[in-house]
C-alpha cells in the first residue's frame, strides 16, 4: 500500500548571548562544570528572575526573519517539571501566548538525497522562549548534572505538519539555521548543541483525510541524523502497517551507530505539565515603535542575497547556493567583491582553494588569516597577468599559512610571471633541444605532445612562464 508521510518539527535553538535568560551568569560553552551558576539559575527559594530584554528582542527578530507575526502581548508560564536537570522543579517557558506566530520557511532546489525538492513554504506555527535546563552526563553508576546550561536562553520553533520527506526536513532545518545565522541570533552549531530537534511523524493511506498515529523522535543533534532517522521511521512504519500491525503513540530515540530508532517511552496520554502564568515576570509587550526598531536590525535575508548574486552579480545558481549557505562565507565573498575583485573569479577561488585549505586545516572562515582585501589583491594579480594561476595557488597557500600580503609574497619570492617573449623563447628552445624524441612524435601528429612541452617549459621557468604564450611559441617552433 502507498502512504502519505506527514512530518512536523520542534526545533530548539540556543540564542547567542553573553549572559543567561533570567540572571547575570555567563552563558559560556565548555566552561568548568557548575562554575557559571547563582541562586537564580540554581533555583534557590525566594529569588526573583530578571528577564534579559535583549533576548526577547532577538526572539522577535527571529520571527521576523521567517515571516512570523510578532505578538504585542505575550507572557511567561511555569511548566511543572520534576527532574534533576531543573532545580526549581519548573521551567520558565511560554504556553498559550508565545512571542511569534505563523511564519514560514521556503524550500526548493535539490534535497540531500539528490532528488528535486518541491518548491513550497513550510508553515511555522509559533516561536516561544524558554530557559534551557542543566546538562546531565551519565557515568558508569551515577549521573553528573552541570548547571552551567541551566537558565540559558532558548527558543522553541514549532512547525506545522507540512513536511512529507526526509529531504524536506533537512532543507527546512538548513534554511532555518541560515535565517538564524544571518540575523546573528544563533550560530546554530549542532556540535555544541545550539540547535536540536524533535520530529513528529505519521503515515496515512495515500489521499486519506484522517491522520495516522504519530511517533516522536527526540533529541536529534544533527541535521544528518534528523534525515536518517526520518528515512528509517518511514520504512519502519510502512512495514508495520503493511503487515497489518498498529503504530503506537510513543517517543523514540535515534541510535546513530546502529542507524535505527528505538522506543524510549510509550505515551498513554498527553503529558500534564500544569502550566500556569509565571507570577514573578511581567508580560512581554511591544509597541509599534519597538517592533519598528527591531525590524531595522533585519539583515539582507539569505534568499534575497541568493537572488542578488544571480541577478546582479550574474553568478550561476550553484555558486549562489554554496556561497549563501554560510553567512560568514558570503560576507567574505561580498567583502572581496567590494574590494574590487571580479565576482565569478572570487566565487571560484572561495569554493575551490579557500574551502580546500579550510577543510585541510580543520578551520572555519572565521579563523581564516587571509583578509578579504588580500584575496581580492591576489585575484587582481592574476587578472593583470602578473602571476599565473598555478603560481597563484602557491602564493595563496603561503597567505593562508601566514596571513601575509600577496604582493609582498610575489615580490619577495620573485614569482612575477615571465611574459617576456625572448625569455620564453629561450625556455622553449631549451625544451626542444633536450627532447628530440617527443619532437619527432609531435611532427608525426601524436596527440598531447604539446602538453608535454608546456610541462617542460613550466618546469624550466619554475612555473613562472605565461602558459598561453608558451603554447603559442611551441606551435610556432614545431610547426
Ligand atoms: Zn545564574
Amino acid at each position: 500500500m502507498e502512504y502519505d508521510v506527514v512530518i512536523g518539527l520542534e526545533v530548539h535553538v540556543q540564542l547567542k548571548s553573553e549572559s543567561k535568560m533570567f540572571c547575570s551568569c555567563a552563558n559560556e560553552y565548555g566552561a568548568e562544570p557548575n562554575t557559571n551558576v547563582c541562586p537564580i539559575c540554581l533555583g534557590y527559594p525566594g529569588v526573583l528572575p530578571v528577564p534579559n530584554i535583549k533576548m526577547i528582542q532577538k526572539t522577535a527578530l527571529a520571527g521576523m526573519m521567517i515571516d512570523c507575526d510578532v505578538a504585542k502581548f505575550s507572557k511567561f508560564d511555569r511548566k511543572s517539571y520534576f527532574y534533576p536537570d531543573q532545580a526549581k522543579n519548573y521551567q520558565i517557558t511560554q504556553a498559550d501566548l508565545p512571542i511569534c506566530l505563523e511564519g514560514k520557511i521556503d524550500i526548493s532546489g535539490k534535497g540531500l538525497s539528490g532528488k528535486d525538492l518541491p518548491t513550497k513554504s513550510i508553515g511555522v506555527e509559533r516561536i516561544h522562549m524558554e530557559e534551557d535546563v542543566a546538562k546531565s552526563t551519565h557515568f558508569g553508576n551515577c549521573t553528573g548534572v552541570d548547571f552551567n546550561r541551566a537558565g540559558t536562553p532558548l527558543m522553541e520553533i514549532v512547525s506545522h505538519p507540512d513536511m512529507n520527506s526526509a529531504d524536506e526536513v533537512y532543507a527546512y532545518l538548513t534554511n532555518l539555521k541560515q535565517a538564524m545565522q544571518y540575523a546573528g541570533i544563533s550560530d546554530c552549531d549542532a556540535e555544541k548543541g545550539q540547535i536540536r530537534c524533535d520530529v513528529n511523524i505519521s503515515l496515512k493511506p495515500k489521499g486519506a483525510e484522517k491522520l495516522g498515529t504519530k511517533t516522536e523522535i527526540k533529541n536529534l543533534n544533527s541535521f544528518r541524523n534528523a534525515h536518517a532517522s526520518v528515512e528509517f521511521e518511514i520504512k519502519r512504519q510502512t512495514k508495520v502497517l503493511n503487515e497489518g500491525g498498529e503504530i503506537y503513540q510513543e517517543t523514540r530515540g535515534w541510535n546513530a551507530e546502529k542507524n535505527h530508532t528505538y522506543i524510549m517511552r510509550v505515551k498513554e496520554s498527553a503529558n500534564d505539565y500544569r502550566y500556569f502564568p509565571e507570577p514573578d515576570l511581567l508580560p512581554v509587550t511591544f509597541t509599534d515603535a519597538d517592533l519598528e526598531e527591531i525590524r531595522k536590525e533585519m539583515p539582507e535575508r539569505p534568499a534575497e542575497r541568493y537572488n542578488r548574486y544571480i541577478n546582479e552579480l550574474e553568478l550561476p545558481e550553484y555558486d549562489a547556493g554554496v556561497l549563501t549557505s554560510e553567512k560568514a562565507m558570503s560576507d567574505y565573498f561580498d567583502a572581496c567583491v567590494a574590494a574590487g575583485a571580479e565576482a565569478k573569479a572570487t566565487a571560484n577561488w572561495i569554493m575551490s582553494e579557500l574551502l580546500r585549505e579550510l577543510n585541510e586545516a580543520n578551520q572555519t572562515i572565521a579563523d581564516c588569516k587571509v583578509k578579504a582585501e588580500d584575496l581580492a589583491k591576489l585575484l587582481g594579480l592574476i587578472a593583470k597577468k602578473t602571476i599565473n594561476g598555478k603560481i597563484a595557488k602557491k602564493v595563496f597557500a603561503e597567505m593562508f599559512a601566514s596571513g601575509n600580503d600577496p604582493e609582498a609574497i610575489v615580490k619577495e619570492k620573485g614569482l612575477v610571471q615571465v611574459t617576456d617573449k625572448s625569455a620564453i623563447e629561450a625556455f622553449v628552445d631549451q625544451a626542444i633541444e633536450a627532447n628530440p624524441g617527443p619532437v619527432e612524435q609531435y611532427k608525426e601528429g601524436k596527440p598531447n605532445v604539446d602538453k608535454f612541452f608546456v610541462g617542460q617549459v613550466m618546469k624550466l621557468s619554475r612555473g613562472k612562464a605565461n602558459p598561453a604564450m608558451v603554447i603559442e611559441m611551441i606551435k610556432e617552433k614545431l610547426g
